[in-house]
């Protein structure tokens, strides 16, 4: 039987609803709006695309939000000045740096620079030891967007054995730190899974694949993941975003696979939209927590 599909659409505007909710009960206490200034350095046809959306979705949730456009020549000093800027401004409380960057500009020392206070992407050091020690400020959007989807869709991970593929600081190394923690925003059947985490010299990585319960795909190739490489009744999460001729493709060969698992994601239209449903989740959390009205 065909894989039931995960509804990472759906889950999202799920989420935007519960905190359309919240953002409204923020402003009845008496506090300003949340607000996430965007920063898009250059003309990158797809950053272009991916900040008018979280734009779109921080309107659809009362969260205001501002657009800084430099050019792409601008110089790691305008840029850190801007960043400086956002740090201080009151009327801010998250502040996202909209990647790639230029080549001129060192993106780690840019990133580095946002206030860890309105670092609502979760990248600075700060926000990534907190994390690791359980005691996060803010969780990372992707992964954070993952374990929504699967206690919205009814998956419990809880002493399973969860294999994540790819160990990026944006995706793979967080995702595996959130299944094996305690505890998770949905509670603790979406953590305490038994966690591997794989790579580019995982020696027979379907070997490895072939044992998940919950097999998470962040590699950034298309189709990677082919159906022997996959249990039969394995929940499988494909966060690929691939760019082809035949148009965006995630990492999983989901016609495949769709006929192994017991549920997937599609893509587009899976975790995609989870992450910017948490990019609001986090500006709404930085907003309280800069107000002293966070239970965080
Ligand atoms: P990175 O390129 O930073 O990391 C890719 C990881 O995959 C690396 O750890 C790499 O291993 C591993 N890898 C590469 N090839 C193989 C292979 N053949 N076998 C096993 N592992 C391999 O990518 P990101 O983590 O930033 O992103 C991953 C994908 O997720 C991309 O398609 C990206 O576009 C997408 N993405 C989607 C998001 C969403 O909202 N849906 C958000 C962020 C990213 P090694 O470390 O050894 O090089």
């Amino acid at each position: 039987m065909a894989a039931r599909i995960m509804d990472g659409k759906g889950s999202a505007a799920e989420i935007r609803s519960e905190l359309a909710s919240s953002v409204k009960a923020h402003l009845a206490a008496g506090y300003s709006s949340p607000c996430l200034a965007a920063i898009l350095v250059g003309e990158d046809a797809a950053s272009q695309v991916y900040v008018r959306n979280k734009q779109r979705a921080c309107e659809q949730v009362g969260i205001d939000s501002q657009l800084h456009r430099l050019a792409d020549t601008t110089s790691q000093d305008e840029l850190l000045r801007l960043v400086n800027d956002l740090n201080h401004n009151k009327q801010v409380h998250g502040i996202l740096i909209q990647l790639p960057l230029p080549d001129q500009i060192d993106a780690t020392q840019v990133l580095d620079a946002v206030s860890p206070l309105k670092d609502v992407d979760a990248f600075h050091p700060a926000n990534v030891g907190l994390l690791s020690q359980g005691r996060p400020r803010f969780l990372p959007c992707t992964p954070h967007g993952v374990q929504q989807l699967l206690h919205r869709c009814e998956v419990s991970i809880a002493g399973k054995h969860a294999v994540v593929v790819g160990r990026s600081d944006i995706v793979g190394k967080p995702m595996a730190m959130l299944l094996a923690a305690r505890n998770s925003t949905c509670g603790p059947e979406v953590a305490n899974a038994t966690v591997t985490v794989c790579h580019s010299r995982t020696a027979d990585l379907a070997e490895v694949t072939r044992q998940a319960d919950l097999l998470i795909a962040a590699i950034g190739r298309p189709q990677a993941i082919t159906p022997d490489m996959v249990k039969p009744g394995a929940v499988v999460v494909d966060v690929g975003i691939n760019r082809t001729a035949d148009g965006l493709v995630g990492d999983v060969d989901f016609a495949g696979v769709r006929e192994v698992a017991a549920q997937i994601t599609p893509v587009p239209g899976g975790v995609g939209p989870l992450t910017v449903a948490m990019l609001l989740f986090n500006t709404l959390t930085a907003a309280q927590q800069q107000a002293g009205n966070s239970t965080h």
